[in-house]
């Protein structure tokens, strides 16, 4: 029976990066080297103060205890494949933007490059292990590229391990998942090379949650995962809509819904919208299965899920408008985060992209804090999302400062865009105190405005009736 005693993870990246280092901390036995092509990336999970390139609470400390020791980091992409028993492939795998399939199927290029990779370099057998999300079927056509590419005397089994772990919690998830899901080829070889991955994470995961399923069932629960849990979103935020038309509110209902045991409380909170690499992209590629198969009423049943999330984000910007009588040209409003979502500082398909590029397009002043987004990184993704505004002239509109306090002077309004636990403490008086307000408005005008800005702000938590005295 198969060992595995030397692990190779290609892609260093939100998902190989800590699940392989957690894999190392669990299993001081197995050596664990994960590779990527990005140099400056392997370089950052290498440096020597562990300013590792995403910032995930707990991180930090796992590196810290595996580096050197049974955990490396490297470009020798060629020389780890060599070396391991068992290769987890976890590359990024976004949305096509031109050809077949363009704005809903995977791209599958980075998928094949690396399997290519392995064909080509491979003297041994191993297991090779799709960690991506990736369409139903994908592990197939890795098999054909490996099958038809090896040399004599080695064989490549194939297994689908999707990876459920959320950002932000990425750490906590991979200690306690929820469940560990392998699947493969039903044939003894499929079962065997199954085993030799769920014995891996039998060193901290109890049996009963490792789940071996066969390969396309495996990958399609990833994309089902996905679609529901997003569809949760799209569902409390279609009902967030009717609430603000009737003057119910979203926060009592989705308490009162929550609490049917069958249903349950958790991602039911109102929302600016859903964001991250995952949910959009993952819905699009069933939508793009649907059609695949000939299925156009399941394919228009999952698009809805990401047309009404479009819907939400654009309600909000239209509703900032609207609150600020009905111009906000040349008026000053805070962003409050610009990461999709709060503890990463993963910007992709953040929803405070869309709504800064709608207030730029009403010409307004924004100003951005956000406690783990780089500025870089705020440029990058503010001129991808204008695309034929030249930086420059987004630099004026844009200021990027270092505080929420500092971000909330002098301005108009408030979004609330990420969840930041900081932001819970902001001292509103003081950030009342320090606003603009429109000439002859009076304290009630004003108040309401605040409140229903940040109404519609993921931070229901956040206390507004602080006391705003005359
Ligand atoms: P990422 O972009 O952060 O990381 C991917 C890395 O792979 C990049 O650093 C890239 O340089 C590297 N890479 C690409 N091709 C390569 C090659 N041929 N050889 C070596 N390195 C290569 O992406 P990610 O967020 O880690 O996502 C990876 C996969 O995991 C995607 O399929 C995604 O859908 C899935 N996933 C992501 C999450 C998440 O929360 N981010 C959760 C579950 C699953």
């Amino acid at each position: 029976p198969v060992q595995v005693k030397k692990i190779c993870c290609i892609g260093a990246g939100y998902v190989g990066g800590p699940t392989c280092a957690v894999i190392a901390l669990k299993c001081p036995h197995i050596q664990v080297t994960i590779v990527d092509l990005n140099k400056a990336r392997v370089d950052a999970w290498n440096s020597p103060d562990f300013a590792v390139p995403i910032y995930e609470p707990g991180l930090v400390d796992v590196v810290k205890q595996c580096r050197g020791r049974n955990l490396f980091f490297s470009t020798d992409v060629d020389k780890a494949i060599l070396e391991a028993d068992l290769i987890f492939v976890s590359v990024n795998t976004p949305t096509k933007k031109s050809g077949v399939g363009a704005g809903f199927a995977a791209d599958l290029n980075y998928v094949e490059s690396a399997t290519r990779r392995i064909a080509a370099v491979a003297t041994s057998s191993k297991i090779v292990v799709e960690k991506s999300t990736v369409p139903c079927r994908t592990a197939e056509s890795m098999r054909t590229i490996l099958e038809a590419n090896s040399r004599p005397g080695t064989r490549f089994d194939i297994l689908s391990n999707p990876e459920f772990l959320a950002e932000g919690t990425a750490i906590a998830d991979l200690f306690k998942p929820d469940r560990v899901l392998i699947g493969s080829l039903q044939t003894t070889e499929g079962k065997e090379a199954c085993r030799a991955l769920a014995d891996v994470y039998a060193n901290w995961v109890p049996q009963e949650r490792i789940l071996t399923v066969g390969l396309w069932s495996s990958e399609l629960s990833k994309l089902a995962a996905n679609a529901m849990l997003a569809q949760r979103i799209s569902s409390i935020n279609a009902l967030s809509a009717i609430c603000e038309a009737t003057g119910a509110n979203i926060d009592e209902v989705s308490h009162a819904v929550g609490f049917d045991s069958r249903i349950g409380p958790k991602f039911l909170r109102a929302s600016v919208g859903f964001g991250g690499s995952c949910f959009q992209k993952d819905i699009l590629n069933l939508v793009y299965l649907s059609e695949s198969l000939h299925l156009p009423q399941v394919a228009a049943y999952w698009r809805q899920v990401v047309e009404m999330n479009e819907y939400q984000k654009s309600r909000f910007s239209k509703t900032v408008v609207d609150t600020l009588f009905n111009t906000i040209t040349g008026k000053h409003i805070a962003v409050l985060g610009f990461a999709f979502k709060a503890d990463t500082g993963d910007t992709r398909e953040s929803a405070a992209i869309s709504l800064i590029r709608d207030f730029l397009s009403e010409r307004a002043f924004v100003t951005i804090y956000d406690p783990q987004v780089s500025e870089e990184q705020i440029w990058q993704d503010l001129s991808e999302a204008c695309p034929t505004t030249p930086l420059e002239t987004i630099k004026k509109q844009v200021t990027i400062v270092h505080s929420a306090l500092e971000a909330c002077t002098q301005k108009e309004a408030i979004i609330i865009a990420t969840e930041w636990k900081e932001f819970l403490e902001i001292d509103w008086q003081t950030v009342y105190a320090n606003m603009n307000r429109f000439q002859g408005e009076g304290h009630w005008a004003w108040r309401a405005r605040v409140k229903t800005v940040l109404r519609h702000s993921l931070s229901s938590d956040i206390d507004l009736n602080f006391n705003i005295g005359h």
